[in-house]
């Protein structure tokens, strides 16, 4: 773990938060290159489950929320965890982590004693309004669910959809964790991607959806490359179940530090529609176009973490063999998908046809130049990095316009017909 956080930060994607100021715990920041793995996860996402579908519609919500869909969806009263301070350093940590309650006891010489849990809610409070003492409080949004849920109608109102049909919605939600740690995985501010899916109230229904969902995040992490015996499903169990939840599995990775969470599956039933319908007032029934049936729809939801399936693909992708380090990243995933290199960087020929190649490969893939070092020097640079393909421009590229396609994960290289190049290169990415 260390070895990744130290090439995220070397390699540009991933710094602490301010670190100029000394950081604000909990917090990170995405440099170029995790910049451009994050879209990617995100584009891809978007597109599975968007773009390619014709069940499922988009919205993007705003963060501030009125402070009445906190109450509405449980979150004030229940969106909680169990604190406990450590009476001898006063240190704070959650009682339910019972690894870290046990390691602390290591740091001191006597056994500390904890206070009792309480309950510390997780919701980011903020102030909104211009007079001093007349401001609102609001909060950032814990989870970007609730964005979606109040669009319900409207969205029903203002397209076509169709029961059973999903709204997708990708973006920040903010925590007061109380122990933030493992590099991103526990964050203050994160992303989410989620899809609620509204289906007829019907418990044979809800089953078929739940494992209909369960198997489509499997295979479209395994399909991106996260190695199929890192994962597994851990259904919540009775008591663990969050307050909205009638079923609960979540998808966890081996992680460095043990099998963790990345995304939820939940069968939210129709507890959001049905408390916002009494909260606001509102009708959130859905009527069957044809049935003219009214019915609040059940919701089985999706939710997955930006950020820690980024860091999952990263772990997973980490590979270190016979002295080579490589990130073996899905070429849609990978921030670059070729690097284009003349053999030399002194003998302008080379450096001439290379920058044409390179310009001509920018108009359709993120590209990488690089003409420092020796060849095996920027291979390795590029390994590091994910870069699935490299071209290198040689002696012979001049005589018979070809060059070098590099592949990352076996290093073979073919020599490949430059105006054929993009061709190969749109089917392999
Ligand atoms: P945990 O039990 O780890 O606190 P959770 O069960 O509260 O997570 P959910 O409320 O189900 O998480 O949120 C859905 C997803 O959002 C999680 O699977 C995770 O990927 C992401 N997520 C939740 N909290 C955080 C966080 N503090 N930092 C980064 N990602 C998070």
């Amino acid at each position: 773990m260390n070895k990744i956080a130290a090439l995220c930060k070397r390699r540009g994607f991933i710094y602490p938060g301010s670190e100029i100021y000394g950081g604000l715990g909990g917090t990170w920041d995405y440099g170029p290159l995790g910049t451009e793995l994050k879209r990617n996860i995100k584009n891809e996402w978007w597109k599975d489950v968007v773009q390619l579908r014709e069940d499922i519609v988009g919205v993007d919500g705003s963060i501030i929320m009125n402070p009445k869909v906190w109450a509405a969806s449980g979150h004030i009263e229940a969106f909680v965890d169990p604190l406990v301070e450590c009476k001898i350093c006063h240190e704070r940590l959650r009682a339910d982590h019972i690894d870290q309650i046990e390691e602390h006891g290591k740091s001191h010489k006597e056994k500390p004693k904890w206070t009792e849990p309480r309950k510390f809610n997780l919701l980011v409070k903020a102030y909104l309004g211009i007079l001093e003492g007349r401001q609102q409080e609001v909060y950032l949004r814990g989870e970007i669910t609730q964005g979606v849920h109040v669009n319900f109608r409207s969205v029903v109102d203002s397209t076509r959809v169709k029961i059973p049909f999903g709204i997708a919605q990708i973006g920040k939600a903010f925590r007061n964790e109380i122990t933030p740690g493992n590099f991103t995985f526990r964050s203050r501010e994160f992303e989410q991607m989620e899809v609620q899916y509204y289906i007829r109230p019907e418990t044979k229904e809800g089953e078929k959806r739940f494992e209909y969902w369960k198997k489509f995040w499997m295979d479209w992490y395994t399909g991106f490359g996260i190695s199929k015996n890192k994962l597994r499903f851990r259904d919540h169990a009775d008591g663990e179940r969050a307050h909205y939840a009638k079923a609960a599995t979540d998808i966890e990775y081996e992680s460095p530090w043990g099998w963790s969470e990345f995304m939820g599956i939940h069968h939210r039933g129709d507890w959001d529609l049905s408390r916002h319908q009494e909260y606001s007032g509102q009708n959130m029934k859905y009527q069957d176009p044809e049935t003219k049936e009214e019915y609040l729809p059940w919701d089985i939801e999706s939710s997955a973490g930006v950020d820690r399936s980024l860091l999952f693909f990263l772990i997973d992708g980490y590979t270190e063999d016979k002295g080579r380090i490589f990130l073996k990243l899905h070429p849609k995933l990978a921030p670059y998908k070729v690097a284009v290199f003349p053999l030399l960087a002194n003998k302008p020929k080379l450096t001439g046809l290379a920058r044409r190649i390179y310009l001509d490969l920018k108009t359709d893939f993120m590209i990488a130049w690089d003409g420092r070092g020796n060849i095996g020097k920027r291979y390795a640079s590029q390994d590091e990095i994910g870069t699935p393909f490299c071209v290198t421009v040689d002696f012979q590229s001049l005589e018979d316009d070809t060059v070098t396609l590099r592949d990352r994960d076996t290093t073979k290289q073919e020599r490949v017909k430059i105006n054929g190049l993009k061709k190969i290169l749109r089917e392999k990415i």
